[in-house]
């Protein structure tokens, strides 16, 4: 069948039908394009993205953590998937070639109210299997010397990795296997008919058995233009705001070095992450983005303000968390806020030693009750599969979380 071009471009490089369509090339739809080939090399698949090339958004912008899977709820969905999901991503960067260390990392008790905490993750760690030490301070001046803290939770199998480098590897190996991944085809409709789905995309139709959609920031969107979901969930943007460490202060961070967590907030606090280029992070911290993708205090977006500012569900959640809320925002515009946080984990760390480098915004499934979705999110229709809510650790567990798509895929339109 031929594409009938509807949006703005010729469907030069869009393939007219094929049996899977994958929206969003991040590293979950990526990774599931992947999956879905391997499963069955027959299957004809298609990635379709908004931008000009792969991992532009939170892919690309992130801490670049391999997560040993420490922190979620036993039995859920983070918890099975980022464990299996991060030992085959050192594998795949492995066979591929990819930069990574395994570097392992501290959460750090900093007061005395903080170790029930600490406690509770490092149950959390035994009931999900993972190797976690319980460790004073003399040992943790041998693993981080510039840290402070009257007790640290050793993580040893967390690890670091560029994200947009796998990204690079994941189209190398669709290429290879002949799946086209489409830039500059953001999907503005769709229409599903019997078993059939049809994209509406900026560079022309295409029509598939089934849509997968992966679209991250966007994905409450494209499930919104798919007549045959509901759900009750939508896409709240936090942006995550970073520093970088000068060089000559490097040193003072080894490998990755945590607060422990406010369980209540889904987001992890600010912390030290050494990158693969050697560099070392701080933050990210957690605000409300004025856009999808405002990156900035001065991305608006007129539209997505208008509906942070008539959602009851977040209304409800700024409620609940106002204080915490307040305290980050303090933290993005205040430096020295923010300098203050780091220093409770490493005392050295002083302003002058800090440049503001890119943020990242987290795409946080919210329902319209105002809780958070905790959990990976993925809901069906006749000829879609929606993935609702990928937050962290995705990233580490895509290549997982893509062989969990692939087996739903088949199960729709056959091996
Ligand atoms: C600040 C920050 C720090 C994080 N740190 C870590 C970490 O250390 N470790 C970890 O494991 N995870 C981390 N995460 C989470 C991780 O980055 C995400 O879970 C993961 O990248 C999600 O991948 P994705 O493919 O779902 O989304 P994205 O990477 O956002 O990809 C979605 C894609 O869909 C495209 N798209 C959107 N709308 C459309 C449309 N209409 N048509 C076509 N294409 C569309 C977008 O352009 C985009 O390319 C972090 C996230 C952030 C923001």
């Amino acid at each position: 069948m031929t594409a009938k071009p509807t949006g703005d471009r010729p469907p030069e490089d869009l393939p007219g039908e094929v049996d899977v369509v994958v929206v969003g090339a991040g590293i979950v739809g990526l990774a599931t394009a992947y999956k879905i080939v391997l499963a069955s090399p027959g299957t004809t698949v298609a990635v379709v993205e908004k931008e000009s090339g792969p991992a532009l958004h939170q892919t690309g912008r992130n801490s670049g953590v391999l997560h040993s899977g420490i922190y979620y709820k036993p039995g859920s969905l983070k918890a099975v998937t980022a464990g299996v999901g991060r030992a085959e991503m050192v594998e795949f960067c492995r066979t591929h070639d990819i930069r990574h260390d395994i570097c392992g990392k501290v959460i750090v008790a900093t007061s005395a109210d903080e170790l029930p905490r600490l406690d509770e993750l490092n149950r959390r760690a035994r009931a999900n299997g993972v190797a976690a030490e319980r460790i004073g301070p003399e040992r943790l001046a041998e693993i981080e010397p510039h840290a402070a803290g009257i007790a640290a939770l050793h993580v040893p199998e967390t690890g670091i990795v560029n994200y947009t480098e796998v990204c690079e590897a994941l189209t190398g190996e669709l290429a290879a296997r002949g799946v086209e991944v489409v830039y500059d085809a953001g999907v503005r409709s769709v229409t599903v008919a019997g078993e059939r789905v049809r994209l509406i995309t900026a560079a022309g139709d295409i029509e598939a058995g089934l849509m997968v959609n992966c679209a991250g920031l966007r994905s409450d969107q494209v499930a919104g233009m798919d007549p045959t979901v509901e759900t009750d969930t939508h896409i709240v943007p936090f942006r995550g705001e970073y520093f970088e460490l000068a060089e000559e202060r490097r040193h003072l961070v080894k490998g990755l070095i945590y607060p422990v967590p406010d369980p209540s907030f889904p987001f992890l606090g600010v912390h030290l992450t050494r990158m693969v280029d050697g560099g070392v992070h701080a933050g990210p911290n957690a605000v409300l983005a004025l856009a999808r993708e405002g990156y900035t205090w001065t991305d608006v977006d007129l539209g997505q303000l208008r509906e942070s500012l008539t959602d009851r569900g977040l209304w409800h959640l700024a409620r609940l968390y106002w204080r915490t809320g307040a305290g980050e925002i303090w933290r993005s515009l205040n430096k020295a806020a923010f300098v203050k946080a780091l220093q409770r984990l490493v005392p050295e760390i002083e302003s002058s030693d800090l440049a503001r480098s890119p943020a990242g915004v987290r795409a946080q499934a919210l329902t319209s009750r105002g809780d958070l979705v905790d959990d990976f999110a993925l809901v069906d229709g006749p000829a879609s599969v929606h993935v609702l809510n990928a937050p962290s650790p995705a990233a580490t567990a895509s290549l997982r979380i893509g062989s969990t798509i692939a087996e739903r895929v088949m199960e729709h339109i056959g091996p």
